[in-house]
């Protein structure tokens, strides 16, 4: 078995000397759990925060022990009541070849109903988090122009076309290459910039001449400034994610047009998915829908190898994915 451990916590950006690639005995099971072969797993930019050794809403992760995180798999062992061996499981315990899980710590998936790979992506945290901040956090009306950071990415790029199936009026995208550009015009966004090409402020003014309405956050920093400052009366702005400043030594100094939100009536409204889970059942047959009718695209950009996660982990803080980053395992 096979699997990645925390070296060292990175100061600033990480490299591959943070991680170490652990050789172990595959784990059996005892009366209650399982062992999971893994076939997929995902890395996440929450997990550059993990590394660090602070106080947040998930813990921090331990130095010389496996880091972790979704993962989808089949189980080889079982010792449960409720899960049999060839079972595919979604779990938290990523970044290792075999996972030693309690049963009731795991959720059965369906191989037959979609590829396993969107359990971790479209179908799984990141579909939830652009359907819950889009339409419950932000409550996003027809009609309305929406704008969304990190566009090409897995969340954005399911915030954007959700935000037209929804009947959005103008829906704009900002990502980090040419290709990405292109990727959200196929996609069906009204306007997408790439946001090296210039100030985020002017590109958005010329993206979305009317204002914006709707702002989903996966940035922070320029793109929030931008964002504020071309927001109309009584806009609603979802803070998902600041990845901006993730790597950042220093504190952010951006926005500096934070009072503005008051002027113009804004919401700005942090969420984590956690709390949406109410909205599970509306989400996964929404989705579930527009899958079937081929209505709602998703990208993954997929890694092979469990030697190469810390280099796709790495490469999704770069901008390297389209969509969803996973490794196959
Ligand atoms: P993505 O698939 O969007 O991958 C991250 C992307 O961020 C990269 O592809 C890169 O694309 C972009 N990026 C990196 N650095 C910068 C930068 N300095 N400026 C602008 N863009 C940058 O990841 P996810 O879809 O998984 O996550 C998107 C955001 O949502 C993150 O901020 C994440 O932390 C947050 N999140 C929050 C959740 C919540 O519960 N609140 C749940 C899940 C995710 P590019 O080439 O365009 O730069």
């Amino acid at each position: 078995n096979r699997e990645i451990h925390l070296a060292s916590r990175p100061a600033g950006w990480p490299t591959e000397a943070n991680f170490r690639l652990v050789e172990t005995d595959v784990p059996t099971a005892g009366p209650g759990q399982i062992v999971v072969r893994n076939q997929y797993m995902s890395v996440d930019p929450y997990m550059r925060g993990r590394m660090n050794d602070v106080k947040s809403y998930v813990p921090a992760f331990a130095l010389d022990a496996p880091l972790d995180g979704a993962a989808v798999g089949e189980v080889v062992a079982s010792e449960a009541e409720g899960v049999a061996v060839g079972d595919t499981v979604l779990h938290g315990l990523g970044w290792r070849e075999y996972a030693l899980l309690e049963a009731r710590a795991v959720r059965r998936v369906d191989p037959s109903l979609a590829p396993v790979t969107a359990y971790l992506s479209v179908l799984g945290m990141a579909g939830l988090t652009a359907y819950a901040g889009l339409l419950e956090v932000a409550a996003m009306k027809p009609g309305e122009t929406v704008f969304v950071s990190a566009a090409a990415g897995s969340v954005g790029s399911l915030v954007g076309q959700i935000a037209k199936l929804k009947g959005a009026g103008r829906v704009v995208g900002s990502a980090g290459s040419p290709a990405k550009v292109e990727r959200l015009k196929a996609l069906g966004f009204d306007a997408a910039f790439d946001y090296h090409d210039g100030p985020v402020r002017e590109s958005l003014r010329a993206a979305a001449p009317d204002g914006v309405d709707v702002y989903f956050d996966n940035v922070g920093g320029d793109h929030l400034e931008a964002a504020i400052s071309a927001m109309n009366l009584h806009g609603r702005a979802a803070i998902c994610g600041m990845i901006a400043q993730y790597n950042d030594t220093e504190p952010p100094a951006a926005p500096r047009n934070l009072a503005l939100v008051i002027g113009k009536r804004l919401t700005l409204r942090g969420f984590l998915v956690g709390d949406h889970n109410n909205l599970r059942d509306a989400f996964v047959s929404d989705v579930s829908g527009w899958l079937r009718d081929g209505t709602l695209s998703y990208d993954e950009t997929i890694v092979d190898g469990i030697e190469n996660a810390p280099a796709a982990f790495l490469g999704l803080l770069r901008g390297e994915n389209l969509g969803k980053m996973l490794v196959r395992v």
